[in-house]
């Protein structure tokens, strides 16, 4: 059988902020301000700082104005929380983002619970949890998202196929199985009490893999043509001689490529969608709090 055909997401998402930088422009032209991401960083986790530095990098470059607020790791709730309220009423800050985890001694969740359910660039407030459960329009987290977009421009209509969503995390798998769902999907949910999950995978002709367990999906695991969305960023440990150890997916990439239709990469697939959708956001909350109509099919 033939390889996989690789997915490039970083290409997609290339040209994704590409025209995103185009509207933000032409949003600044009508607006007179650019639109305005917030980003949080509470302690000094060094991935935390570089996904906060690439965010912020990501926003200039695309027009949009960002606002860093980097705390010390003993901060306070009570001051987090008044800095989210500052930011809720800032009329320059469209989206607010909190870099999770947050420190220990720190509730994700009051802190998320804080954030303007209309500035929740990320979705993980409950309120755009439920207008996903229940159809209505709002944020949606970034990194389901950009999955979505890959598959709709791999497939077009997704009506009737059979998608197989491993892991059900609040921030991937269960919005992923929310919009396969919302776009005529027959989606099976799968998670680590799963029984015979390969033999579930065995009849998805859409895979999307969320788990966080270096190369668990194996080759012999795929049908045949099936679509793979690998979400999985794991670091191996470093071979001898070197610092860092190779990045790889949930996704046996070599293997599942000999079977697969197409298959996202691990760097290069979902990883750029994740940041590109993020701007796409907070471009769609500039719109919205200027009362103007956000342009079609943003
Ligand atoms: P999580 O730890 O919150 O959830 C993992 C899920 O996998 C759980 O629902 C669990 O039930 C399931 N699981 C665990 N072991 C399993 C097993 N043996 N078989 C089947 N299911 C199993 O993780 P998450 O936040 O959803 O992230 C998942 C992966 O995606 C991680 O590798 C993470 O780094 C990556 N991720 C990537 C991006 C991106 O931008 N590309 C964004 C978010 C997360």
């Amino acid at each position: 059988m033939a390889e996989a055909m690789v997915i490039d997401g970083k290409a997609f998402a290339d040209a994704l902020r590409a025209r995103l930088a185009e509207h933000a422009a032409a949003f600044a032209h009508q607006a007179g301000r650019r639109p305005g991401l917030a980003v949080v960083l509470v302690g000094d986790d060094p991935a935390s700082q570089v996904y906060v530095g690439a965010k912020g990098k990501a926003c200039e470059a695309a027009g949009m104005a960002s606002f860093e607020h980097r705390l010390p790791a003993d901060t306070s709730e009570a001051a987090l929380l008044s800095l989210v309220e500052r930011l809720n009423h800032d009329p320059e800050v469209d989206g607010i983002l909190v870099q999770m985890p947050l420190p220990a001694g720190l509730d994700e969740q009051a802190v998320i619970a804080a954030i303007s359910p209309d500035k929740d660039v990320d979705g993980f407030h409950v309120i755009n949890a439920g207008r996903l459960a229940v159809g209505q329009k709002g944020f949606v987290p970034c990194t389901p998202l950009g999955c979505m977009m890959l598959l709709k421009d791999r497939l077009g209509d997704l009506s009737g196929l059979d998608a197989v969503v491993i892991g059900r995390s609040n921030i991937v798998g269960k919005p992923m199985a929310q919009l396969l769902n919302d776009a005529n999907a027959t989606v099976t949910i799968a998670h680590s009490r799963t029984k015979n999950l390969a033999d579930v995978v065995r009849r998805a002709d859409i895979v999307v893999a969320a788990v966080g367990r270096p190369e668990m999906v194996r080759g012999d695991w795929i049908k045949p043509g099936a679509t793979v969305i690998d979400v999985g960023i794991n670091r191996l440990p470093p071979a001898e001689g070197k610092e860092k150890g190779r990045l790889v997916g949930d996704v046996a990439f070599a293997e599942a490529s000999a079977v697969a239709g197409a298959i996202t990469p691990v760097p290069g697939g979902v990883g750029p969608m994740t940041i590109a959708v993020l701007l796409r956001n907070t471009l769609v909350a500039a719109y919205a709090h200027a009362g103007m109509t956000a342009p079609a099919g943003l």
